[in-house]
């Protein structure tokens, strides 16, 4: 049977940002998508062989994290500067493999994966790999390398005698000419976003960082941050990638921690700031007068800044009380993949109602995609919607670890966990071929 109906009883609604009881949703196997939602007129309801029952628990549209690296491991079992270095390609893909499974069976349908760290476009691969049911995992929305100027973000170390011997972490390039040759390199090797590194540490090596030179620097002028970040693009070269990356109907980010950082990429016309974690007032105004998504990664944040995390909570809850538009996204690989819900909950101890944490953490996810630039609609339970239906055995009203107790995930109308079988995958899911492309008429990939 092609369709089959899935049964609730408590069901969040992120457009409305309503709790709604005993809806029924229908659901198309073959599209993957949502054909119907009933709100019946009571708790009971016929249940058809083929159905699925998820009365008395609390239903939630599959789970978007806008922030992540497929290709990272936590950084508490190795800094990023080793895994680049020293893990083979092959791991990195198998690592990527399990973290993908355990994302999805974690209540994660989609993620907005930013950046492949080292690992060229490989994150467009496993994409494909995902979509053509060859390995459990979320959608993915791939940035593949993202890009920065010359020496901006590649991993660097003291000895350069044979080159930097690291692998390249970005795509880098110069001037407006050769950014927006970049883009089109991004656009071309499959990226269905551009992200762009607005500010980093880009003197990094000035005061070379502990972990790789644990020799005691005196020469420390900046007791507070030795290694602050700066802007990496001029205005103009900004505005050459946005520009491009517009006309390409992809959606652009810009990682920037800097008030510097956040105004120069608002002012280009970004789609999201990625961190914002030292943005101040003016960043704040800019973001909200170019309608620009922020992206707090709070999860990342909350190890790697310690020190300012009680200020940045704020920020974020300030952003939030402006109107500006919170996506939730860990950074997550920075720390475990199947964690992605710790975002949600620093999202709520930073202020935000639970509700409005629930619909970053769904239909902001969505929009962080692209909106229906990214192809398909999800986070939100409607006819045409991507069938993604996670179910949490207790209410997150009443307990704070709920979203830890995900124990049902649909994706794309197929289920890959349910309780009582364990944390294991139901089915192998049905290969989606086409999906993306019938919504727009073509049936295959064709060269012009
Ligand atoms: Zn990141």
């Amino acid at each position: 049977m092609s369709e089959y109906t899935v049964h609730t009883s408590t069901l969040f609604d992120p457009k409305r940002l309503a709790w709604l009881e005993n809806v029924s949703i229908t659901v198309n196997k073959i599209n993957g998508l949502i054909v119907k939602v009933t709100e019946r007129k009571g708790k009971d309801t016929e249940v058809k062989d083929g159905d699925i029952d998820l009365r008395g628990k609390v239903v939630l549209p599959g789970l978007v994290d806008a922030h992540t690296h497929i290709f990272l491991h936590a950084y508490a079992e190795n800094p990023s500067v080793n895994q680049k270095r020293d893990e083979s390609f092959v791991e990195r893909i198998i690592r990527a493999t399990n973290h993908c499974r355990i994302a999805l069976l974690s209540g994660y349908t989609t993620y907005r994966d930013l950046g492949s760290e080292s690992m060229k476009e490989a994150d467009a691969n496993v994409r494909d790999a995902i979509n053509r049911g060859l390995m459990p995992g979320p959608r993915l929305f791939v940035a593949t390398r993202v890009i920065a100027s010359t020496l901006a973000y590649e991993p660097r170390n003291e000895n350069h005698i044979g080159g930097t011997c690291m692998p390249a972490g970005c795509d880098s390039a110069d001037g407006p000419d050769e950014l927006r040759k970049a883009v089109r390199r991004r656009i071309g090797y499959g990226a269905d976003l551009i992200k762009v590194y607005a500010d980093y540490r880009r003197r990094i090596m000035r005061f070379p960082p502990k972990q790789q030179h644990p020799y005691v620097t005196e020469i420390n002028i900046l007791p507070d941050d030795p290694n602050p970040d700066h802007n990496v693009f001029s205005d103009e070269e900004l505005r050459a990638i946005v520009e491009e990356a517009r006309m390409a109907k992809a959606p652009c980010v810009a990682h920037a921690h800097t008030e510097e950082g956040v105004i120069a990429s608002c002012k280009a016309g970004v789609d999201c700031i990625e961190h914002a974690s030292r943005v101040g007032d003016a960043g704040l105004k800019a973001m909200l007068d170019g309608d620009v998504m922020m992206c707090p990664t709070l999860s990342v944040v909350e190890f790697m800044h310690v020190k300012h995390f009680p200020e940045i909570l704020k920020t974020v809850k300030k952003a939030f009380d402006m109107g500006i538009r919170i996506a939730a996204g860990g950074d997550t690989g920075t720390f475990p993949h199947g964690e992605g819900v710790r975002e949600i909950e620093l999202l709520i101890q930073a202020g935000l109602p639970l509700e409005e944490a629930i619909k970053s953490a769904t239909l902001r996810g969505w929009e962080s995609c692209g909106g229906d630039l990214c192809g398909r609609r999800f986070g939100w339970f409607e006819e045409g919607c991507a069938a993604d239906i996670i179910a949490l055995d207790s209410d997150p009203r009443t307990d704070k670890n709920a979203f830890r107790k995900v124990d049902f995930v649909m994706k794309d109308a197929t289920v890959w966990k349910q309780a009582g079988q364990g944390q294991g995958m139901l089915e192998i899911g049905t290969p989606q071929r086409g999906n993306y492309l019938t919504k727009f008429g073509l049936d295959a990939e064709q060269s012009w």
